[in-house]
């Protein structure tokens, strides 16, 4: 049995965390001086960059400096923005990773190959792949990640982070999922950026929580970096079809034509390290998740 910290207890995330971590019989402590592990899973940010550093890492970083000696584990859940844009496979140079497209990029938006300009398939990024974060955002999540595993690494305790691809499900107010379904739900045409076609990777909230509860309970979580993903890229347009089925709602769909600042086209995990490591997988299908993400909207209407 654990007492456990979570830093965001309330969000959608730290719930179904909560819930999960009583389930299997440990406790929620109110106070980290009373904890044995810690979940860092706030992802809270300011409307500057000095107000998103406090936030990100001058929280986590005076957090280690009061860590009780009770602690014995950290876990942070953090995001997959920090890879920027994905790798793929050329029939010629095998796999590559091209750069993050400029601001400016118009059609066509296939990234092409970095060596030969060819043409790309998209392919699941790894965790040891090369991390380029595209927004200030991502680069101080990242900042809050490498702080805290330099942290693990000097005092030897175990910290494991989780990069969450694109978390969804109840109360979840970002994301894709929850933009389209919300449009969707006042019979709105749901927004898709570029020609609807970038792939995304989605993970309902209780499969995140999953792997957060695996992550603070398995010893082999310790000093490593996992990706939690469906491990599979959805394109949004898809996506959003399923969605306007699901809703039984006709809206004819129209791609905005332009590229979100930042937007990678294509990013989806590998989740073969967590499969292994941790035995995690996620169970809940994305046309279940989809089917009750309109049905919540219809729901708050
Ligand atoms: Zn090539």
């Amino acid at each position: 049995m654990q007492r456990v910290y979570l830093t965001a207890p309330d969000s959608p995330l730290g719930e179904a965390v909560s819930t999960m971590l009583r389930a299997a019989g440990h406790d929620i402590a109110t106070e980290v001086s009373r904890a044995d592990a810690i979940a860092i899973l706030d992802d809270a940010y300011g409307d500057s960059l000095v107000a998103s550093a406090e936030s990100l890492v001058g929280r986590t970083a005076a957090l280690l400096d009061a860590m009780p000696a009770s602690v014995k584990r950290v876990v942070v859940a953090t995001g997959a923005d920090v890879y920027g844009e994905g790798p793929a496979e050329c029939t010629d140079c095998g796999h590559v990773r091209p750069e993050n497209r400029p601001n400016d990029v118009i059609a066509p938006w296939e990234p092409r190959c970095p060596r030969c300009e060819g043409p790309l398939t998209p392919a699941g990024v790894r965790e040891e792949e090369r991390v380029q974060p595209a927004r200030p955002l991502s680069a101080l999540r990242l900042s809050r990640e490498d702080l805290l595993l330099a942290w693990g690494r000097s005092t030897g305790l175990g910290v494991c982070s989780l990069r969450l691809f694109e978390v969804y499900g109840p109360r979840v107010l970002t994301g894709a999922i929850h933009g389209m379904a919300s449009l969707i739900r006042n019979n709105r045409a749901p927004e898709l950026p570029e020609d609807g076609l970038q792939t995304r990777d989605f993970v309902h909230v209780r499969d995140a929580a999953k792997a957060v509860v695996l992550a603070l309970t398995n010893a082999r979580a310790a000093g490593q970096i996992f990706n939690v993903g469906s491990g599979k890229g959805s394109r949004l347009s898809v996506v959003a079809a399923a969605m306007v089925m699901a809703r039984g709602a006709e809206i004819e769909m129209k791609p905005t034509g332009e590229h979100r600042r930042g937007d990678p086209r294509h990013l989806f995990a590998e989740t073969m390290k967590i499969r292994h490591t941790l035995g995690w997988k996620p169970e809940v299908a994305l046309t279940v998740g989809v089917g009750e993400a309109v049905a919540l909207g219809q729901a708050s209407v």
